[in-house]
């Protein structure tokens, strides 16, 4: 039977947890907000736009206390756990507003932040209440840590079956093949090494990258093994799947040295980092780079679905144990988000919104099933094109202007990162189905952007960065701890 997510001494310690947050806030409500995603999804930039918009008080008509005129302010606060790395604001602001804008390093290892927000309540007469304040937790981690959360259920055997199952499949050949004959020359039975456990496990570690240069995402984890964090080099990381055994199983074998591996990773990584973070957030926002995948083909498309699948079974999603139910918190409300909506003409964006909510559904229903609300949005943090039309022969097509990154190539031309372009993106089909179904590949021209230039700037000189949507998925995520 898979084991739960959290034991009992889990609960203890989050519901602890949680305890501490009450005495500490007794006056301050606090919202903990989870960014995830896997990765290069958009966390960083969606958590910078989210800072600075609130920092600055954004160009945000869908926001509503902003909109209502009862947002009065953010400030960026000390975060209260010194030992999680603060997120960095500043210098991805800095990367993406200097002389020369370029996009900020993607998120590597977890990160938070802590905004002070005070807004006029709208629940009562003003003079009645005063301002209200309302501190925002923001946790950002690496996508691929998300991925290990479905090992918590499994035994070193079920994972292994699962791990080597991938790697056989038709079509892995290439990318597992020297993994797979690094296995097949290695005895699991014979006595332990270093050195063997260190050759299958860089072999693995090897395969995981070069299965995630082609799109993958599902065969993923252990997620340290190609993000390490502060882990790298640990014997923590040095093991890899093995196959199932006929005979007894000696403790001083390679197969047990890997076994207990396995299980030391779940235990001290993957464990606390899902008990420390996941159990004690309030809301979600999942963001799902939907366009990567439509553009990498079927295959691509299918192993997101799996992914996100597998990774939203884990959140807590309301299903905690009664007795501890008032002290455990648990997420009621999850954005899915498809971002760098920007690459399409908004004539487009209903469909992608389909397409994510096709994508999602599994997970979505498992959430709304246990009492989550969920909603899906097609969205960009920062928006880096702007829109017209070109006419061609006698059709009129939607396009998207922007400046293609230096290296980015279509239809034989390769931009210098300096030259403006109009692009027609391509249709997105109208029903999603034929993406799944019958594994139909969309023809998407597809180029990666400079960030935007020329930004303009508010009444206070603030720099004002453009979006889509984003104004709806605050809303949605925070706007009703605002009220
Ligand atoms: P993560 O932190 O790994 O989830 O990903 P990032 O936030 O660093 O995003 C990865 C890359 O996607 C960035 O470097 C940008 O090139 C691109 N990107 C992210 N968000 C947007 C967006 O809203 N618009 C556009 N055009 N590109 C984006």
């Amino acid at each position: 039977m898979p084991r739960p997510a959290t034991t009992i001494v889990d609960e203890l310690g989050i519901a602890l947890a949680n305890l501490g947050d009450a005495a500490t806030g007794a006056f301050t409500p606090t919202l903990r907000l989870g960014v995830t995603g896997l990765s290069r999804a958009g966390k960083t930039i969606f958590i910078t736009a989210l800072v600075h918009n609130l920092l600055t008080g954004g160009r945000l008509p869908g926001f509503a206390p902003l909109a209502e005129g009862r947002f009065i302010g953010a400030k960026l606060a000390e975060y209260p756990d010194a030992t999680i790395p603060r997120f960095a604001y500043e210098q991805h602001m800095e990367a993406l507003t200097g002389a020369d804008p370029v996009w900020p390093e993607s998120t590597r290892r977890i990160s938070q932040l802590r905004l002070v927000l005070k807004f006029q309540s709208g629940k009562f007469l003003s003079g009645l209440r005063g301002v209200s304040t309302l501190n925002l937790d923001i946790v950002d981690y690496p996508g691929e840590w998300l991925l290990d959360l479905p090992l918590l259920g499994l035994s070193f055997a079920q994972w292994s079956a699962e791990a080597l199952e991938r790697a056989d499949r038709p079509g892995s050949g290439d990318e597992a093949g020297p993994f797979l004959d690094a296995l097949a020359a290695i005895d699991p039975l014979r006595d332990a090494s270093d050195a063997d456990a260190e050759r299958l496990a860089a072999a693995f570690t090897d395969y995981l990258r070069r299965s995630r240069e082609h799109g993958a995402l599902s065969t993923l984890p252990p997620g340290r093994f190609l993000l390490p964090g502060d882990l790298e080099g640990s014997p923590a990381l040095t093991f890899a799947p093995l196959p199932p055994q006929r005979q007894a199983v000696r403790g001083t074998s390679l197969y047990a040295m890997l076994e207990a591996r396995y299980e030391a990773y779940k235990d001290r990584i993957v464990r606390p980092f899902f008990r420390d973070h996941f159990a004690r957030l309030d809301r979600q926002v999942v963001l799902v780079d939907t366009l990567r995948a439509l553009n990498a083909g079927p295959a691509a498309v299918a192993d997101l679905e799996t992914a996100l699948t597998a990774v939203l079974a884990c959140f807590r999603q309301g299903e905690t144990n009664p007795l501890l139910r008032p002290f455990v918190r648990r997420i009621d409300r999850i954005l899915f988000a498809a971002t760098k909506a920007d690459h399409l003409h908004h004539t487009s964006h209903d469909r992608l919104e389909t397409i994510l909510n096709r994508l999602v559904a599994n997970a979505a229903r498992k959430a709304r099933f246990a009492g989550a609300e969920t909603r899906s949005l097609a969205l960009a943090g920062i928006r880096a094109t702007s829109e017209g039309t070109i006419r061609e022969a006698d059709e009129t097509l939607p396009t998207i202007i922007g400046t293609p990154m230096r290296g980015e190539s279509l239809d034989g031309v390769t931009y210098d990162g300096k030259t403006e372009i109009a692009l027609f993106p391509g249709d997105l089909p109208e029903k999603p189905d034929s993406l799944f179904v019958d594994g139909e590949k969309v023809e998407l021209n597809f180029l990666r952007f400079t960030p935007p230039r020329s930004l303009e700037r508010n009444a206070n000189g603030d720099v004002v960065l453009p979006h889509i949507r984003f104004d709806r998925a605050l809303d949605y995520l925070i706007g009703d701890w605002l009220a």
